[in-house]
């Protein structure tokens, strides 16, 4: 079997593997071709693929000459008609936002693999490019609002007399929010965290977090550890408390995501009006509407001397090292879908290929696709 790896378009930085990962992909018993090119934003030469074992085509050769082709982000619609029956397209789906790509796709009988469908389960952990890129993001948006603040983090103390510590307002403690608390503790920051999952609390507490808590939240554990839509009851009492937080911190980071729904609206305008100057929200829900009401995805604006950056593409500034950790996620993605002859292999009754596999022989499959979609 020939693997392809596809240069990425836009404004895209990482490259799905590197050549560090090509040498274990050979390992599996495939070939590799890798469109010209496709790791100059990582830093990662053609030569350096070569010296790892791939052959280096253009894109059109990549699209014909492999079977499985794998890319960060979906291919664009125009390069679907260089696609063939059967082909597999693996990346990040995006499900609910590519409905139209991924229908278009089926009818041409093509196999999508969703690596962001990949199930939360403790086995697919080495495969799990959304808790890799959301390591990431949470690294990224601390170091950003440290950088940017005109205030120190840590707590300092000196013969110009002490200052106190920044304080930093996290909401939702998922992945992206974990490493963020991590990171703002590491500099000094005194952090406060907010979650609906109280079962996050302990971790929170463990990294030198304050959790900051609303009682009544709804969970439910079908939900598979993701957060669920609130009480108008909760929502009110949440958004009260959170106001008040907001106000005191002089950095917020917002992660709070609800799975193929809007991103939960958590800091209302007059809230941010309410701020202190010079205070700085990142909101890393943005691509999904925006924890903060006046959040704008992929722009940094200045409000009354707050500083409002929605941005979810930090794993594309870090293409380095995120590129490292998607790759890695991915070879270990393939380790159960190729067989020992180095053959693709599609076995629906492992649970992570079943959730994996967006469409196949002109079908949908994944049920929780299905279930985004509202698809048969
Ligand atoms: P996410 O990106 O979907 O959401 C980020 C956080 O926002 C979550 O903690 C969520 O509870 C929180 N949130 C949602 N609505 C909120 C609101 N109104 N107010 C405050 N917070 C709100 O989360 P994620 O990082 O993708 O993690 C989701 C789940 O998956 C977690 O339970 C995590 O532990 C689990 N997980 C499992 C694995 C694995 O076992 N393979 C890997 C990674 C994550």
């Amino acid at each position: 079997m020939i693997i392809g790896i596809l240069k990425e378009t836009g404004t895209e930085k990482r490259v799905a593997i590197l050549p560090g990962e090509v040498t274990a992909l050979k390992k599996l018993g495939v070939d590799v071709s890798v469109e010209s090119n496709a790791g100059e934003n990582a830093f990662a030469s053609d030569e350096e693929y070569k010296a790892a074992g791939a052959e280096i085509t253009s894109r059109k050769e990549v699209f014909t000459k492999a079977s499985f082709l794998i890319s960060i982000n979906i291919v664009p619609d125009n390069d679907l008609k260089y696609c063939r029956e059967s082909q597999v397209l693996c990346s990040v789906l995006n499900p609910v936002e590519s409905a139209q790509w991924l229908d278009k796709a089926r009818t041409q009988q093509l196999t999508v693999l969703a690596l962001d469908m990949i199930p939360r389960t403790t086995r697919a952990q080495a495969m799990d490019i959304l808790s890799s890129m959301a390591t990431v993001s949470g690294y990224k948006a601390v170091l950003h609002a440290a950088s940017l603040s005109r205030r120190f983090f840590p707590m300092f103390m000196s013969a110009a007399g002490t200052i106190k510590p920044s304080r930093v307002l996290i909401l939702g403690a998922g992945v992206a929010g974990l490493q963020a608390i991590a990171i703002a503790r590491k500099l000094g920051a005194v952090v406060e965290v907010f979650d609906v999952r109280a079962a996050v609390k302990e971790e929170v507490k463990s990294l030198g977090g304050k959790f900051i808590e609303v009682e009544g939240a709804k969970e439910d554990v079908a939900a598979g550890g993701y957060a669920v839509e609130q009480s108008e009851e909760f929502k009110k009492k949440q958004q009260e408390l959170i106001q008040q937080r907001v106000v005191a911190s002089d950095v917020v980071i917002t992660t709070a995501q609800i799975p193929g729904k809007k991103a939960p609206l958590l800091i209302l305008k007059e809230t941010v009006s309410a701020m202190k100057p010079g205070s700085i929200i990142v909101d890393l829900a943005a691509s999904t509407g925006g924890n903060c009401e006046l959040t704008e995805n992929g722009k940094t604006l200045i409000v009354n001397g707050i500083t409002i950056i929605g941005k979810s593409d930090y794993p594309s500034d870090m293409s380095t090292d995120a590129s490292k950790m998607f790759g890695s996620n991915i070879i270990n993605l393939l380790k159960i879908l190729i067989d020992k002859e180095g053959n693709f292999m599609l076995n629906m009754e492992d649970e992570i290929i079943n959730g994996t596999t967006a469409v196949h022989a002109g079908e949908y499959m994944s049920q929780r696709i299905k279930q985004l979609l509202n698809v048969k």
